[in-house]
């Protein structure tokens, strides 16, 4: 019999791509979950709009309902409202900083990322000493700091709305 709180348990299990720490729960990727009988319906909202990885997402999402022999499924695309670094879960910052990555800072992130000096803090050492090297890193999702501090390098995770 299915559920929709076995759905989410499974969702948990699928992992972001780019940030394979993070599951699509975390991220706040997945917005609805329906069962209806057994047809399973499941919303979910692209972290930015023409991110690459959404398609591999949707693929993960199939190959694990199939896995728990779910046939009668269907995914749904949902870009208004956009998503937003809120709707990443507490621990979904925690498991980014534990990886290496800088979350989202909540407040200092809807002011102007570009004109602002936006401190970021080193998510190795906690420092607050760091510096942006490029508004891109890895992906064009993440920007690059460097930590005075320790020196490490570090990407910062910085979708916006
Ligand atoms: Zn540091």
């Amino acid at each position: 019999m299915v559920n929709e709180s076995k759905i989410w348990e499974h969702l948990e299990d699928v992992f972001d791509p780019e940030v394979p720490v993070l599951s699509i729960v975390d991220l706040g990727i997945v917005r609805g979950v329906q069962v209806v009988k057994d047809h399973v319906s499941i919303t979910i909202t692209p972290t930015y709009s023409g991110c690459p990885a959404m398609h591999t997402i949707e693929k993960d999402i199939e190959l694990k309902l199939k896995k728990e022999a779910i046939s009668s499924y269907e995914i749904h695309t949902s870009i208004a409202p956009a998503w937003t670094t809120d709707w990443m879960s507490e621990i979904g910052k925690k498991k980014l900083k534990a990886y290496g990555i800088a979350p989202p800072q909540d407040e200092v992130d809807k002011s102007v990322l570009f004109a602002d000096p936006l401190v970021v803090p080193c998510p190795k050492c906690n420092s607050s000493d760091t510096k942006l090297v490029s508004q891109f890193g890895s992906t064009a999702c993440k920007a690059h700091y460097q930590c005075s501090t320790c020196k490490e390098p570090f990407d910062y995770f910085k979708c916006l709305r």
